[in-house]
């Protein structure tokens, strides 16, 4: 059992907190928001009322915040107030920059720390499947593995400091890139008279196969589950790849990769989410591609 301080109990957040919870640790859940902090509770979270309140007794803190500066700006909070060798974990999906200089604030301070984001949205974070990508020392991620594998069925550390956003950024360009050529691929389709069906067939065992064709079908019927059967509710939102692929571009920026896929990907989102989409799961854009209101 460790004594956890939970601070961000947003969409994501709070089914962690609450997960980590019901496997016997003794959390205190902490976040700016009246809202969230009263929903959690309701789910069985114990709440502080302040964030010193939550950091009480802690051996470990997890930030599950929206950004990098929201990140950084918590952090010298909670370093300002817990003694040396508490360990940080942040599962926020942030710039690598802001990650890095994260840990070099935590280092300062003798406290063991580890950029641990996720991948699994909601629904994983809610069934305690999520996999995180991780950063930091050998030493914090295997302190905080007990609790990560409680949140996730998977942890892997990628590397030092800021390697688990640079996992995460990556494969998400990714999965951003492929879903635009998956939905192309159907939109071509449909014109030259495929079924959805018949396509599927093909390149989900062809050398086209990729998760976006396989769990995540962008047009309804091939794959129950996937967010085209459901109007594109997400899932995982558009206004969230595009902030992957902008964390991405930023990255390739000032490490000066060339990335002309990713940041045409980053630009196509952007677009789609102007027009109105934003909320839609990602997968959506395909509409606009069959439109031609995009290109
Ligand atoms: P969210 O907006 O629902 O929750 C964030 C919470 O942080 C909010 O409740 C907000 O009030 C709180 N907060 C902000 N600053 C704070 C501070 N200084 N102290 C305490 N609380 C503070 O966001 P979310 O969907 O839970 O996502 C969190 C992170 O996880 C993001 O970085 C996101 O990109 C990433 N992520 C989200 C998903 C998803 O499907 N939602 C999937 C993977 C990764």
């Amino acid at each position: 059992m460790t004594s956890i301080a939970f601070v961000g109990l947003g969409n994501m957040g709070a089914p962690m907190a609450a997960n980590l919870v019901k496997a016997g640790h003794e959390v205190t859940g902490f976040d700016l928001s009246e809202t969230a902090r009263s929903a959690a509770g309701e789910a069985g979270i114990p709440i502080a009322a302040s964030l010193s309140d939550a950091l009480q007794g802690a051996e470990a803190v997890i930030t599950m915040l929206p950004k990098g500066e929201h990140v950084i700006g918590a952090w010298e909070d909670i370093l300002s107030a817990v003694p040396p060798s508490t360990l940080l974990v942040d599962c926020s999906t942030i710039d690598v920059d802001s990650a890095r200089k994260a840990h070099g604030m935590a280092e300062a301070r003798q406290c063991p720390s580890l950029d641990a984001p996720v991948s699994g949205g909601v629904g994983g974070a809610s069934a305690g499947t999520l996999t995180f990508m991780a950063g930091g020392s050998a030493e914090a991620f295997s302190r905080a593995e007990p609790l990560l594998s409680v949140m996730g069925k998977k942890a892997v550390h990628c590397g030092e400091a800021g390697a688990g956003q640079a996992a995460k950024i990556c494969n998400n360009m990714i999965l951003g890139i492929s879903m635009i050529a998956v939905g192309e691929a159907f939109a071509l389709g449909e014109k030259l008279g495929l079924s959805h069906q018949a396509l599927f067939d093909v390149a989900s065992t062809s050398s086209g196969q990729c998760w976006s064709i396989t769990s995540y079908c962008p047009v309804p019927g091939p794959v129950p589950a996937s967010p085209a059967n459901n109007d594109y509710k997400p899932g995982f939102a558009t206004a969230l790849m595009l902030k992957d692929l902008s964390l991405a571009q930023d990255a390739a920026q000032l490490a000066q990769a060339t990335t002309p896929l990713g940041a045409h990907a980053r630009d196509l989102y952007a677009r789609f989410a102007e027009d109105g989409n934003g909320a839609r799961d990602f997968s959506a854009i395909i509409e606009a591609l069959r439109a031609g209101a995009i290109g």
